[in-house]
């Protein structure tokens, strides 16, 4: 498959197999006074030889690596960061790539965005959830009591997406990506919807074109709604199907449970709300997708404790809560719900 070359504003987002090799052409065009990489330890001894062959070929001041997992995604760690920037007397026409999972892109966003009032910067995501969904869009964010409440918009430079990276994720890290892909399939393509239906195996066996297609899929999907509402005060939010849930979840958790699968419960649960509100009558093929990929589908907590919880999502406005629902496959519906009405839906369905 040829690689795609696509576009968020100014911001160039090459895609397929093999697209890693373009780094250097960019890094060049670029022509940073000074380059740092920021990775997490995990990535960092998985890809070591191609990080040194990276680090290698364009030349770099700065190599940062971060414990991995969520809890460094926080202001000391940014700050850290900014710290080391400033001694390696970085200027604003240097470059941070960031190379790594959501976490990783996140966060080198956030330092990208804020240091000197914005640098250069490349993301090179390696998960498959950063890959199809949150490196795609521009949102940077660290954690503040909350998740992600703090962040920017900020679109980089460059994303350099290699599917080449998916071979050495667990079956649990690719099915937390798959639970986002069919989030897009849901809301914008059925075909995308079916190709996950009819090659679960395949996909789950890591067959690299296939989940290439289906990455591609997913980043035009995102694409083209974002381009009509990037700083989500509209059609953006349709983005969150699953999410209001799903966040709710998370935190009722603390966090143990990985954002896809809080997602593929919130999907779950959008997709009997709809059935119930607005006659959404594909609620078994979603829930079997899900399952196709050992996703889950019933909540872990009780219901009356999500709800409360619901009440707190950033995205709510005067006091009710935002669901997004679907009518159909590729028609979604964004619906405003009081605490009472909420607590009476799902109180009527069988987990
Ligand atoms: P996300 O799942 O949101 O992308 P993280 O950045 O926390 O979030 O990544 C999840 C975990 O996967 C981290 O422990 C990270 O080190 C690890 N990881 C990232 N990329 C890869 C990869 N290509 N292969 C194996 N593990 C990876
Ligand atoms: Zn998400």
């Amino acid at each position: 498959m040829p690689i795609d070359i696509l576009y968020q504003l100014n911001g160039k987002i090459i895609v397929g197999l093999g697209s890693l090799k373009y780094l250097k052409d960019i890094v060049n065009k670029l022509n940073p006074q000074k380059i740092g990489i920021i990775t997490d330890s995990n990535v960092a001894s998985i890809y070591r030889d191609r990080l040194i062959q990276i680090i290698k070929s364009i030349g770099i001041d700065a190599y940062i690596i971060l414990r991995s997992g969520e809890r460094v995604k926080n202001i000391s760690t940014a700050t850290r960061i900014w710290k080391i920037l400033i001694k390696k007397e970085f200027t604003r026409e240097s470059l941070v790539i960031g190379f790594g999972g959501g976490v990783i892109g996140d966060l080198t966003g956030f330092v990208a965005s804020t240091y000197m009032r914005g640098i250069h910067y490349i993301n090179i995501p390696t998960t498959l959830l950063a890959q199809a969904d949150s490196a795609i869009g521009g949102k940077t964010g660290i954690d503040m009591d909350g998740k992600n409440l703090i962040g920017t918009f900020y679109i980089p430079n460059a994303i350099i997406i290699d599917p080449i990276f998916i071979e050495t994720l667990s079956t649990k890290q690719l099915a937390n990506g798959v639970s986002e892909i069919i989030k897009h399939g849901v809301i914008a393509s059925n075909s995308l919807l079916k190709m996950l239906e009819n090659h679960h195996e395949k996909i789950l066996g890591k067959d690299l074109s296939l989940i290439e297609k289906i990455i591609k899929s997913s980043i035009k999907i995102k694409l083209n709604i974002i381009s009509r509402d990037f700083r989500e005060r509209g059609i953006r939010r349709i983005l969150n199907l699953g999410h209001t849930i799903g966040h709710a979840i998370e935190k009722a958790t603390e966090y143990r449970i990985p954002h896809g699968e809080a997602v593929s419960v919130g999907l779950a649960y959008a997709s009997k709300i709809s059935e119930v509100i607005l006659g959404f009558d594909e609620t078994d093929r979603i829930m079997g997708i899900l399952e196709l990929f050992g996703l889950p589908t019933k909540l872990p907590v009780k219901p009356y404790r999500l709800i409360d919880l619901m009440k707190l999502d950033k995205k709510n406005w005067r006091g009710k809560i935002t669901l997004v629902l679907m009518r159909k496959i590729e028609e979604p519906v964004i619906k405003e719900f009081t605490e009472g009405e909420i607590r009476k839906v799902i109180g009527g369905i069988n987990g």
